[in-house]
């Protein structure tokens, strides 16, 4: 079977379904969206933490967060009308000074958050947020501004969206190769046979990114998939679904209330190779003393069930957005990292608007261009 299409978009995570979704907003044509999988989501944007964290360090990232908020807080009305964000808040806890270098770099950043920042006390974290009570912390910076996403409605929304507009989604196919014509389109081989013709392709296949960007004949993009883990407590008597989340910023982990109990992550990273990781007992026990070094309340959780799942970074931390600077029509939607969900609604516009905008090649100057790589080629 051979379909032509204007753009194809693989991979359908955040990064592709926004992606997709901007795209047809854009009046982009016939798009196709391609998945692997059975469903969409089913890697790092249907297995994560859902924090939609507006304390974002860097600048250039600090703005795509900014406009996550935006778009959680009043989703087009396409989305339909349920909530896409719980605000509960984000508490960070840790050593007075690294929360002081966290606020001086978010301020610079977002200077409209000035007003929503709060300088905490340990006793007052512990009013926030009552398994604090005794935590071993020297200070607390609290934000009204972040919450919990609701990350199944928002993939949903991007989907429906994009098949409402004519978008094609098109699961159980894997792009397994690709072929330039002499007219500089590209032919897309799906597992199976089933091919694609298309000018505009949109690699957004998440820890995959890189090695279907070398499969295309791509700059070898420097993507370093690394494991995370979440954990699941048992339910917990003491714990109010409307605290907000809590990241130790000197410890690092993070938790917030989750069906009942806590859902927890001890912030590990470690590299790994583009495939489904499997659950390291290692993380557990990291977990265990992270938390019984620092939150007497909760050493000995008892956890029910635990996970890992791949965030892909490139090295300087930021997305990898815009079109490749050495194979004219493939773009690249990656290196979302562990902020991809938060980020998604800006990536996708991003991505669309370069891809209908690239005769301009106005976007290898943003500072999330993959052409800033064109050297480590
Ligand atoms: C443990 C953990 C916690 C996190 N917590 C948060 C958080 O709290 N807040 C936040 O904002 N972000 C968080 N993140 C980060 C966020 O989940 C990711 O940044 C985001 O989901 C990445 O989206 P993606 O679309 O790039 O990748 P993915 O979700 O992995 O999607 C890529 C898709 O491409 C498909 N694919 C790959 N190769 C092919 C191929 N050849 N053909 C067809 N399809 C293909 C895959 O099947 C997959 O569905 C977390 C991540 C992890 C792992």
């Amino acid at each position: 079977m051979f379909s032509t299409a204007d753009a194809v978009v693989i991979g359908a995570g955040f990064a592709g379904a926004s992606s997709a979704f901007h795209l047809s907003r854009l009046g982009m044509g016939k798009v196709v969206l391609l998945e692997r999988e059975h469903s969409p989501g089913l890697h790092a944007s249907g297995r994560n933490a859902a924090l939609a964290d507006p304390l974002v360090a860097d600048g250039v990232l600090a703005q795509l967060a900014g406009e996550g908020m935006r778009f959680l807080q009043e989703p087009p009305a396409e989305f339909g009308d349920g909530r896409l964000l719980a605000r509960t808040g984000t508490l960070r806890i840790g050593t007075r000074s690294d929360l002081t270098a966290l606020q001086t770099k978010v301020l610079e950043g977002q200077g409209g958050l000035a007003g929503k920042l709060h300088e905490v006390s340990p006793v007052e974290a512990g009013r926030l947020v009552g398994v604090l009570q005794e935590a071993r912390t020297e200070a607390g910076l609290y934000c009204e501004w972040g919450g919990v996403a609701d990350i199944h409605a928002l993939l949903r929304g991007y989907v429906q969206s994009f098949i409402s507009r004519g978008g094609e989604l098109k699961c159980h196919a894997p792009v397994v190769a690709f072929r330039r014509g002499s007219d500089g389109t590209f032919e897309i081989e799906v597992a199976g046979g089933v091919r694609f013709q298309t000018r505009a392709v949109i690699n957004a296949a998440g820890a995959w990114a890189g090695e279907l960007g070398r499969l295309a004949g791509a700059l070898r993009m420097p993507l370093t998939p690394y494991r995370r883990h979440l954990f699941q407590s048992v339910r917990l008597e003491s714990v109010d679904s409307r605290w907000p989340f809590v990241w130790d910023e000197t410890n690092k982990f993070y938790f917030r209330p989750e069906s009942g109990g806590l859902l927890l992550s001890p912030c590990d990273g470690t590299v790994h190779p583009a495939k489904e990781p499997a659950e390291d007992p290692a993380a557990r026990s990291l977990l265990a003393e992270k938390l019984s070094a620092t939150i007497p309340r909760l050493a000995g959780l008892k956890l029910s069930r635990g996970w890992a799942c791949l965030r892909t970074f490139a090295p300087d931390g930021r997305y990898v957005i815009g079109e490749d600077p050495s194979l004219e029509g493939f773009f690249w939607a990656a290196g979302l990292g562990g902020s991809g969900v938060l980020a998604s609604a800006g990536v996708g516009r991003l991505v669309a608007e370069s891809v209908v905008r690239s005769e301009k090649g106005v976007d290898k100057m943003h500072p999330l261009s993959p052409a800033r790589f064109l050297t480590s080629g």
